[in-house]
């Protein structure tokens, strides 16, 4: 014998059905065969809301009914040939009416209850099963239909009644042991109580009328058809890279379906796995996959962790108060209270300190079991002893399963670092005794990013995926977008990393997709789709998407882009950002922003605000976190700078070197940043500030070279300007030369005192043979006393920034 069960989906209409007598066909050639089906899919759902619709006086009942009727009718004739419809188009006739009786009656007395609702959702199951059974007949010419509702009995908890299964098993042997048919039909779901009324065994309870069959008769096999190829590492539809299990405990098949995994009703396993029979959940519209055998022993596969699975609509409850502590029966009483309401707990949670009691329930619950509980402790509420409940909502849990768990520690570390470094905030956390799940209960906002997130440490999957938004698509965000695009192939196949650039803005528009935005044509998309530029919205929809592993790069030099960075660090956002801005602004918000860091987890990654991409504040860091300490700092930090004295040499004016650096983007936006000596002040203030020190932009010397007039205006007055003054431009130059010396634009920090200033530098100094616009710093540090620790190489321009950026990016990704 063996038990076949065809979901809703299966089941959906006439094309579908054909599918599942494919299956049926060639499955009876082997053995007795007992087929369970659901309602055609939604049935059930607008069978509902006829009943809802009716108690409410509202007519509309009327046209839902229709369509459920258009929907049976519909199957029926596209299914059964013409000549062979008349029989079972009356009989669904018939069963059609028999709900509008009942409906009808709803609606003049205005009163729906549990009872009459599972007597009209039985007929979802009862009209589909004919319908088939007809079908079969047609092809087959025998098959036996039976209604359960004859064999399964329950109690008279209507919407999920209890089954007894002395009486119902016994029906099933009586029944079965009866006939000698070979194709038996059983419509799921629906059963009876001992006065005959009609219950059912829950949403989804039709995979349990199967297992109750195939329990009862010992059958060799259960089979559940649905709509996917097994068991999934979790719900496929959270998770796009989600995997087959291929063979699970029941254990685990338990413990995943209790915490949500609706590929299977929780109940289902507990008849099956009694009796050891194997279960599998197979695909109706890819039958040849696979799919997953649920059986006693679960699979060693090498990963200690089986799936992965949330469920919504939890409510958290609190019991605190120090009159509890060492007292016992708190819990007890607890229980009770909420065992009366027959409020369902779902988890439970006491620390050792007995000073509070946690439980999750279904949030429908909440408000029965918050009065029930602080009726129950009124006298200890009044004395103090006990706070009135807390209850907290839009609550949800997600769970880590496997029976492998208990042999791999590090699990709940592991599982707990992931969330923490995505911002997502444990309000509780359970792990059975048995180590066979952990769960932990979060915000429902933060379900999709948790298991995402949980999904890509614990599977590997194929990759770990990094949701990037930049703002800034000029000059060097460009480069970026162009180099990310090169590289995605080489990041997804080595560093197993999928960049997803989710959005983009630059100052005119801005477009977000989460699902990526492609980047072969982000130019016209960002021009076409995208929306009017506002920083704020921008920000915000990042925030509010709580994507996982959420990057944001500041390829800006704007200030106002500097501010929202703590916005997003809180949210446990990572910023790379080449622009300088918030790191050279007030101390104060540069402290912010490190703090922050450390709070939520977050990368704040600035690298390129030094010398491009030069590994200089990230070597500063290793120095200063391995214990050295940084005595003094030289440095030509000015790519800008640099380009200009050593291009310049009096055959053509200052002026047009300048303008031929701006020209080459070398330069800041605007280059009299550059010019000024502001630019390296701010580079030296960051460096100097990662050193240790707490430094202003005030407390940096400025020995500028720069005649102040040329400072006023415009861009272009200052090249104006410059142009008049190259006399004295010119009178620099040449006492350099005299003194066969070079002019470098140098900055230096030294025991607490910073300052910058153009220098002249003779032959033999490490800065002498500094060519183009590259960069070099000198540390001088406990280790490096005498001769220092040198960096050098090119320190400015687009592309080299946008690698430093991108390496941020990644950087922030692996940590
Ligand atoms: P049926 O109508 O066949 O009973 P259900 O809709 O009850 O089917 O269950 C199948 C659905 O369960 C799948 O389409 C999938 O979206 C969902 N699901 C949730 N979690 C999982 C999981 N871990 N593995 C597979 N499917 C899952
Ligand atoms: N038709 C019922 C439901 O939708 C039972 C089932 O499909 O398993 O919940
Ligand atoms: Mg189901």
């Amino acid at each position: 014998m063996q038990v076949l069960k065809f979901g809703g989906s299966s089941v959906k209409n006439a094309e579908n059905i054909n599918k599942v007598i494919a299956i049926v066909k060639d499955k009876i050639r082997i053995q007795k065969t007992i087929v369970v089906v659901s309602a055609l899919g939604g049935i059930t759902d607008l069978l509902l809301q006829c009943c809802k619709l009716a108690s409410e006086n509202n007519e509309a009942y009327k046209e839902k009914l229709l369509e459920a009727e258009h929907r049976h009718l519909q199957t029926v004739k596209d299914l059964i040939p013409l000549t062979q419809q008349s029989s079972i188009l009356s009989l669904v006739k018939t069963l059609c009416n028999e709900i509008e009786d009942i409906c009808n009656g709803i609606f003049l007395l205005r009163e729906l209850s549990e009872r009459t609702k599972d007597r009209v959702v039985s007929y979802g199951e009862i009209l589909s099963s004919q319908i088939i059974t007809a079908k079969l007949k047609a092809s087959l010419s025998e098959c036996e239909w039976k209604d359960s509702r004859e064999l399964i009995i329950t109690n008279s908890s209507f919407g999920a009644a209890a089954v007894n299964f002395t009486v119902t098993n016994q029906n099933i042997k009586d029944y079965f042991s009866a006939s000698n048919a070979q194709l038996f039909m059983l419509p799921g779901f629906v059963a009876s109580d001992a006065n005959g009324n009609n219950t059912t065994l829950g949403r989804g309870g039709s995979d349990y009328t199967a297992a109750i069959l195939a329990a009862a008769l010992d059958a060799k096999v259960l089979e559940i058809w649905t709509d996917v190829s097994g068991m999934m590492t979790a719900d496929p539809r959270l998770v796009s890279n989600v995997k087959i299990i291929p063979q699970i405990s029941y254990q685990e098949a338990m413990e995943l379906s209790h915490f949500g995994a609706k590929v299977i009703y929780p109940p289902t396993i507990q008849p099956v796995s009694t009796k050891g029979i194997p279960t599998w959940i197979k695909n109706t519209f890819a039958p040849e996959d696979e799919g997953t055998i649920i059986q006693k022993e679960s699979a060693l596969n090498g990963n200690s962790i089986r799936g992965i699975s949330s469920i919504n609509n939890i409510s958290l409850l609190s019991l605190e108060g120090s009159g509890m502590v060492g007292i016992p029966g708190f819990s007890k009483r607890l229980f009770e209270a909420l065992a009366v309401k027959q409020v369902n707990v779902i988890l439970i949670t006491q620390g050792s300190s007995e000073h509070s009691i946690c439980v999750g329930i279904d949030a429908v619950n909440a408000d029965i079991a918050k009065k029930a509980i602080d009726d129950t402790f009124a006298y200890e509420i009044e004395t103090g002893k006990v706070d009135p409940i807390i209850v907290e909502k839009e609550l949800a849990i997600v769970a880590l399963v496997g029976d492998n768990m208990k042999s791999h520690p590090g699990i709940s570390g592991k599982m707990f670092g992931n969330l923490g470094r995505n911002g997502v905030n444990v309000r509780a956390i359970a792990q059975g005794s048995s180590e066979r799940n952990i769960s932990a209960v979060i915000s429902v906002h933060d379900v999709k990013k948790a298991i995402n997130v949980l999904h890509e440490e614990f599977f590997e999957t194929v990759y770990k995926e990094i949701n990037l938004f930049i703002a800034g698509v000029g000059n060097v965000g460009s480069k970026l977008v162009a180099q990310i695009q090169q590289q995605q192939e080489y990041l997804l196949q080595h560093l197993k990393l999928k960049i997803n650039v989710a959005g983009l803005k630059n100052s005119r528009k801005m477009l977000v997709n989460e699902q990526g935005i492609d980047l072969g044509k982000w130019k016209e998309l960002l021009l076409n789709d995208g929306q009017p530029t506002d920083l704020g919205e921008f920000i915000s929809t990042i925030q509010s998407k709580n994507l996982r592993n959420t990057v944001f790069a500041d390829v800006t030099a704007n200030d106002i882009v500097a501010t929202t960075y703590d916005r997003l660090l809180e949210k446990g956002i990572s910023v790379v950002a080449c622009n300088k801005v918030a790191c050279s602004s007030s101390y104060d918000y540069y402290k912010k922003l490190k703090k922050l860091t450390g709070e939520f987890n977050a990368q704040f990654l600035f690298e390129t605000n030094v010398g491009a991409s030069l590994p200089i504040i990230s070597t500063l860091n290793d120095l200063m976190r391995s214990g050295d300490k940084i005595h003094k700092m030289q440095a030509v930090l000015s790519g800008t700078l640099n380009f200009v004295f050593n291009n310049y040499d009096g055959k053509k004016t200052f002026a047009s070197v300048v303008k031929q650096a701006q020209e080459e983007g070398y330069t800041e936006p605007d280059p009299r940043l550059d010019l000024s000596g502001k630019d390296v002040m701010r580079k030296i203030m960051i460096l100097a500030r990662e050193a240790g020190e707490h430094f202003e932009m005030e407390d940096i010397i400025n020995n500028s070279f720069m005649p102040a007039e040329c400072m006023q205006g415009s861009v272009a007055d200052f090249y104006q300007s410059m142009e008049q003054y190259e006399e004295h431009f010119r009178k620099l130059y040449d006492q350099a030369a005299a003194a066969g010396s070079k002019l470098k634009f140098v900055a230096t920090y030294e025991d607490g005192e910073a300052a910058v200033g153009l220098q002249h530098i003779d032959p033999v100094h490490d800065f002498y043979h500094l060519y183009g616009k590259d960069n070099i710093v000198l540390f001088y540090t406990d280790r490096y006393p005498n001769q220092p620790l040198v960096i050098k190489g090119a320190g400015a321009g687009a592309d080299v920034t946008a690698s430093g950026v991108f390496a941020d990016i990644i950087r922030s990704a692996r940590v």
